[in-house]
């Protein structure tokens, strides 16, 4: 299901088209973020920035923010895309921070995340293979 093309696809438009509700006035960055649960359900985030800088959020982080408050500790993540557009509404390539990429192998280290490359090409790839020697809480 997850790695089923069309359904890559639907994420990546829904990522596109929350995009624009993004709250950018700093960077002038938007960013979408839709995710689809292992439940099916379609979760979606943007950016929201903020005048002191280090407490603005990510789009993916938004979105699995909304998941888990829908589904709570049994959310799991299938998928991501992820999208962005600069000020003038050209599409730019973007993946994932290093804080969001922690965030989704937390809820899904085999989950698909799809981004836009430089030639305009979406990739999907696993959450595990954007950050393979993540943080782990160690076990005692
Ligand atoms: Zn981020």
């Amino acid at each position: 299901m997850t790695t089923d093309p069309a359904a890559m696809d639907a994420l990546h438009a829904r990522a596109i088209d929350v995009a624009r509700q993004a709250y950018a006035p700093y960077s002038q960055l938007r960013v979408g973020a839709a995710l689809r649960s292992t439940s099916g359900t379609v979760y979606t985030g943007c950016n929201v920035e903020n005048a002191s800088f280090s407490i603005g959020g990510c789009a993916e982080r938004a979105a699995i923010a909304a998941a888990v408050q829908a589904e709570g500790s049994a959310f799991r993540l299938a998928a991501i895309a992820v999208a962005a557009f600069a000020q003038d509404g050209s599409e730019l390539p973007i993946t994932p921070c290093g804080a969001c990429r922690q965030a989704l192998v937390e809820f899904g280290p085999e989950a698909r995340v799809g981004f836009r490359q430089p030639d305009g090409a979406w990739l999907d790839v696993s959450a595990d293979a954007l950050l393979p020697y993540r943080f782990a809480f160690p076990r005692q």
